[in-house]
């Protein structure tokens, strides 16, 4: 696509064409030559690696350590679990022939590491000492997606998988629920996306877990983005595995085995959750440039802004930031403006020979609200502050929004209206049926039942029946 072409298709207009459009123009990702796949661009790329840097960070402070596994799984693991082989089976890569010859046995592309990594795990634990046992590998993995959409659901996509062994069941459940804890704090404190984190019902479950949990986002259309799930699998991969444990008082028995994973399109969600008709709006802890700096003027004078600016940028390097200076001399002012307006950068600064003269600089925040001169002395201090401000603006922002578009509903007329344009929070009657039943009228599947919703009974929006898990469930449409 052109870069000259300017500006998207606004969001209020058609959201899926500004998305379609913006993620091409801002130069987040590409497509990939086969159907599905996507090439993901430095700029996107940056924007994962530091929710990545994050995560690990995370990760790795309680206890986990980094392993990588095989892409090609052998087939019969897949089968060993019936569950987890039934739920893939649609979406499975499957490699038959390769040296020129079809293979004795069909090899899996990874469609997700369970079966690989319980297979390890049965030959790594023998005794109580080995355990907990906790894995997480950074991967790519494959699902082959019918109706793909970059960034959010693509045929291949980067992950973290977080696959642990435990010796008890309440163990695992609280391992599933510090990985739940993971995924919500790296959205609200990064990504500025403030989540519910809650659990899934029955029919949204992974398959072959005994239950998940999920962190949900609302994106500007008032849809949905899982953006990050964990599962207690209790011991059924154990069991289709032998993942078995000698006792202290000797006896063997089944591990409890937890998985969690976090994905790029959570770049999609922050694309979704805070962009506006200019284009992307980046947190600042999640924006590969949190400053740019445009030099201004022709001939000597831009040679003095552009040393001017790389002595700025050195400084405020210095405080920590990221900051770029956008030396393209080809390319007038007000087109680097309107390009990193759309790229998101949360602030823009302008340095000129009037500004040099006044030893100042001038700031423009991706929000609006004007241009302000700050002198070169204090910006440092200043443009931390102001990055931790828009920072806080945007959870807010965002926080706002899902307010005002989640509705707590009582009859199925205020349901049908809320999950038109936001979320309903509902009584459910716990019937998978019942809830097939919403989604064949709506569109609508039950999100969460999230983990801080207080107690309600009564009966369920849909069918009438008494409502079940004793709180609201959370329906939207989701991506
Ligand atoms: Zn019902």
């Amino acid at each position: 696509m052109a870069r000259d072409e300017r500006g998207v298709t606004p969001q209020s207009e058609d959201f899926s064409a500004w998305y379609n459009e913006l993620v091409l123009k801002a130069e987040l990702v590409d497509r990939g030559p086969v159907r599905g796949t996507m090439i993901m661009r430095p700029y996107g790329f940056g924007i994962w690696e530091l929710l990545q840097a994050d995560l690990d960070r995370r990760i790795k402070e309680t206890g986990h350590v980094n392993a990588y596994f095989p892409l090609l799984i052998p087939e019969s693991y897949m089968q060993r679990e019936a569950e987890h082989v039934e739920g893939f089976s649609p979406e499975l890569a499957v490699v038959t022939h390769a040296g020129g010859k079809e293979l004795e046995e069909p090899l899996i592309i990874r469609p997700t590491s369970e079966t690989i990594i319980g297979e390890a795990m049965s030959r790594w634990i023998s005794s109580h000492r080995d355990l907990p046992l906790l894995l997480n590998q950074w991967a790519n993995v494959v699902r082959w997606e019918m109706r793909p959409r970059l960034l959010l659901r693509t045929t291949e996509f980067l992950w973290q998988e977080g696959h642990t062994a435990h010796a008890s069941a309440d163990e695992a459940m609280t391992e599933t629920m510090l990985a739940t804890g993971f995924y919500r704090d790296l959205a609200r404190d990064l990504a500025a996306m403030p989540v519910i984190a809650g659990e899934k019902t029955a029919s949204e479950r992974f398959a072959g877990a005994q239950r998940t949990f999920t962190i949900e986002g609302m994106m500007r259309d008032g849809r949905a983005l899982q953006a990050g799930t964990s599962h207690y699998m209790g011991s059924n991969f154990a069991r289709a595995f032998g993942i078995q444990y000698t006792g202290p008082d000797d006896t063997l028995q089944y591990c409890f085995t937890t998985s969690w994973g976090m994905s790029s399109r959570m770049v999609g969600g922050v694309v979704m959750t805070h962009g506006d008709d200019q284009g992307l709006v980046l947190p600042p802890g999640v924006a590969p440039y949190q400053i740019v700096i445009v030099p201004i003027g022709r001939g000597a004078a831009e040679a003095a802004a552009t040393a001017a600016a790389q002595d700025l940028a050195g400084r405020l390097r210095g405080a920590g930031l990221r900051v770029h200076v956008d030396g393209r001399s080809h390319l007038s002012p007000g087109y680097k403006f309107n390009d990193w307006e759309l790229r998101g950068v949360p602030v823009r600064l302008e340095l000129g020979p009037r500004d040099l003269a006044a030893g100042t600089v001038l700031m423009a925040r991706r929000l609006g609200e004007g241009k302000e001169a700050v002198s070169l002395d204090s910006a440092p201090a200043r443009l931390s502050f102001e990055l931790t401000a828009f920072q806080a603006t945007l959870l807010q922002r965002a926080t706002e929004f899902r307010e005002q578009h989640t509705v707590q509903v009582q009859t199925w007329p205020e349901f049908v209206t809320a999950v038109a344009s936001g979320w309903a929070s509902a009584l459910h009657c716990g019937s998978a049926e019942c809830e097939a039943d919403i989604k064949a009228e709506t569109t609508a599947t039950a999100r969460c039942i999230p983990f801080d919703g207080e107690p309600d009974s009564g009966p369920c929006v849909r069918c009438g029946r008494p409502s079940d898990y004793g709180k609201r469930v959370l329906f939207g449409r989701s991506y």
